[in-house]
């Protein structure tokens, strides 16, 4: 083990990322939203050319991997998200964004999710291990994948045949920018974020005049049966100590006081941790609707229809206690610390799932440590501190861009360096 931690001094401290800071400022200036990462899948693939990588793209649309072949051993997959919201960022950073889409009703686009930190990072760790490749053994895949923000970027990649053009990783690596202090870690073992379904249910009752509802279905009241029903699955049926968050954003229905209309539809979002949790929670819901729709003699079926669907992101415990051993050796332990769960979602665990590869992904903090400890003295950090998405979300350069290289490369050396079960 003293062995792996000296040669990954060797080769993670020492490397120029000088440009780190400068390419980071471009990409946060030039967003682009999921599938439309052409831009950023260009600069990606140009940069990975230049360390020696064997690059493939358009995988999955904008997807890019770099591969770094260094002879026989373990195969290590870093990941990291390329896209940006429809977000108009108000940071007043000199760097900005300033982007609108140009469709008909244009969007402003931001980095306000901070994939444009994990880019770069991923950058960075990929030249870390190809100008030290004397030090390790084995294969490194640097996946920089399209449209993690509306969940199907990852699952592209697999669906254009990414396990038919990698070797098949022993691990799958990431890491996601949050705010934390900047120059801090934080791992976690088990479901460390929540898988997250979106669901839309289509309510069919039978228009007619607002004066006679009594030869009509009202699709209304059973719309608003529905939503106050469906509060009862957390608190009736699922069991105490499980987590989940069942929240109906959108309802809709009809145009005008005195017609009464045609359907009713509801959008609701579910965040769980737990896939049996999460099957009885989809099973309950549609349970409700149909039943509710049958009281109130709808002419029809509800409708359900699916989207936006994150699995859980479910660290595996050795590959975690490796990566965390690790992080702590490099950096310090009082800089690696306990993320615990959060009811954010990501489809990293989709490229895991793929290969039936254990995962880990942790907390990179991004924050100015100064501006944290003033919000925390303050008692309130999720009011004080801008959160991901957020127009004011603003990771700052250093030391996150090279602590977060770092990260990725002491974590890939945990596995390519020799150490503990090589
Ligand atoms: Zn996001
Ligand atoms: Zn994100």
């Amino acid at each position: 083990m003293s062995t792996t931690s000296s040669s990954t001094a060797a080769l993670v401290g020492r490397g120029d990322l000088g440009w780190q800071e400068e390419f980071y400022r471009d990409l946060h200036r030039n967003p682009e939203l999921s599938h439309q990462e052409h831009r950023t899948a260009a600069k990606v693939a140009e940069r990975l050319g230049r360390l020696g990588c064997e690059v493939l793209t358009g995988v999955g649309g904008t997807g890019v991997i770099g591969l770094l072949r260094g002879g026989p051993g373990p195969v290590v997959l870093l990941r990291a998200d390329m896209d940006a919201l429809p977000v108009r960022e108000a940071t007043g950073l000199p760097y900005a964004s300033e982007v609108t889409t140009d469709e008909d009703v244009p969007r402003p686009v931001m980095h306000a999710c901070g994939h444009d930190v994990h880019v770069t990072c991923l950058l960075g760790a990929a030249q870390l291990l190809a100008e030290g490749r004397e030090h390790w053994s084995g294969t490194l895949i640097a996946l920089f994948q399209p449209a993690e923000e509306i969940g199907d970027g990852a699952r592209g990649m697999v669906e254009d045949g990414l396990r038919e053009r990698v070797p098949e990783p022993d691990v799958v690596l990431g890491q996601h920018v949050l705010p934390a202090p900047a120059g801090t870690i934080a791992t976690g073992t088990g479901p460390v974020f929540a898988a997250a379904d979106s669901l839309r249910i289509t309510v069919h009752g039978r228009g007619g005049h607002g004066s006679m509802p009594h030869a009509a279905v009202d699709p209304v009241v059973v719309a608003a049966m529905i939503v106050v029903r469906l509060q009862t699955i957390v608190s009736r049926e699922v069991p105490p100590g499980e987590q989940v968050v069942l929240t109906v954003g959108s309802v809709r229905a009809g145009a005008k006081s005195n017609v009464i209309p045609d359907t009713a539809v509801l959008e609701l979002n579910l965040r769980t941790y737990d896939e049996r949790i999460r099957q009885r929670v989809l099973a309950a819901v549609e349970r409700i609707a149909r039943a509710e729709c049958t009281a109130s003699g709808c002419p029809a079926e509800p409708g359900f229809e699916r989207y936006g669907r994150y699995p859980v992101t479910d660290n595996d415990a050795e590959a975690t206690e490796r990566v965390t051993g690790a992080l702590r050796a490099h950096f310090g332990a009082d800089r690696v610390g306990d993320m615990g769960r959060l009811s954010a979602s990501e489809d990293f665990g989709e490229l895991a799932a793929a290969f039936g590869a254990p995962s880990s992904y942790w907390a990179l903090g991004g924050t100015d440590p100064e501006v944290f400890e003033r919000a925390r003295r303050g008692g309130d950090l999720a009011r004080d501190l801008p959160t991901n998405h957020s127009s004011l979300f603003a990771p700052v350069p250093s030391p996150t861009l090279r602590v977060g290289a770092e990260a990725l490369a002491v974590a890939a050396l945990a596995w390519l360096g020799g150490g503990a079960g090589n």
